[in-house]
């Protein structure tokens, strides 16, 4: 009889159980529906938006005017959202972590001056070439530095993970190198103003950066700064997406194509030169 008992226990236990389970699931039913219509909403509203991650110490590219980002890559932002119906939010970040925030997802896009270099082609997609480049030496005018070879046993500034920063670093540590063995020194910063800010104290001799971020600062600094080419190697800049992320990638192809058969990129590169 207590056998009995005992085992008429367990299977209520057992129902209670089941029936408990089943009605909490009753219950979350409609508080996952409501979860998945705040999702629905958060997505259109995401979807609206069109996320540009960038460094913004890089003029007349990207600069911040008060808290905001403008410059060439920010029009170009604009009328690439306008063109999808979208609206632009750009971000703000250190130029070496721009393709790791594409590759995690966060940003939608890069426009940064970036240059399109096979290394980097491993990891995202680029657009077309939207503007020619190459990199420029800055130096404080009595130090007439003008070529490769005025630059051996120098301490050199440059942006971290620029092709600016490949340039010098290879000059410097391949055996065939124009700087190698010259006791020529790389110097790595956030930015090319924080490395303009060291040639004007005299940390260093010479920075270099892209051509039209170099004759931004020189312009601002011009009692005692003066810009040269550092090198022949043109470079293309392109807007990069994630890869395999072909149709955003063919809207801003398109963007891009008209705003260059319209010259809007030279009247916008104009815009921002001052
Ligand atoms: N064009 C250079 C590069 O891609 C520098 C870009 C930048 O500093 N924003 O590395």
């Amino acid at each position: 009889m207590k056998k009995l008992n005992f085992i008429l226990l367990i299977m209520i236990l057992i129902f209670a159980l089941f029936t408990g389970c089943s009605s909490k699931g009753n219950q979350e039913q409609p508080a996952d529906n409501n979860t998945s219509q705040e999702t629905k909403e958060e997505n259109k509203e995401k979807d609206k938006k069109l996320v540009m991650y960038t460094n913004a110490e890089f003029a007349p590219f990207e600069y911040f005017e008060g808290e905001k980002v403008v410059g060439v890559d920010a029009d170009i932002a604009q009328e690439i959202a306008k063109d999808l119906g979208k609206e632009v939010v750009i971000e703000h970040i250190d130029f070496d972590s721009l393709i790791p925030a594409l590759v995690t997802g966060k940003a939608d896009f890069v426009a940064a001056g970036m240059t399109i270099t096979p290394e980097r082609e491993e990891e995202v997609d680029f657009s077309i070439p939207y503007v020619e480049s190459v990199q420029n030496i800055i130096s404080k005018k009595e130090a007439e530095l003008k070529t490769m070879d005025d630059l051996k046993g120098k301490k050199i500034g440059v942006q971290l993970g620029t092709t600016g920063d490949l340039a010098v670093t290879d000059a410097i540590n391949l055996d065939d190198g124009d700087l190698y063995n010259t006791g020529a020194e790389v110097k790595t910063y956030a930015s090319a103003l924080e490395a303009a800010l060291d040639l004007m104290t005299g940390r260093i001799d010479a920075v270099v950066i892209d051509k039209l971020p170099a004759e931004e600062i020189v312009k601002n600094n011009a009692d005692n700064l003066v810009t040269v080419k550092f090198g022949e190697i043109s470079e293309a800049y392109g807007i990069a997406v994630e890869q395999g992320n072909t149709e955003l990638l063919e809207s801003i192809n398109k963007t891009l194509q008209r705003l260059l058969d319209e010259g809007k990129i030279e009247e916008f590169i104009s815009n921002h030169s001052n």
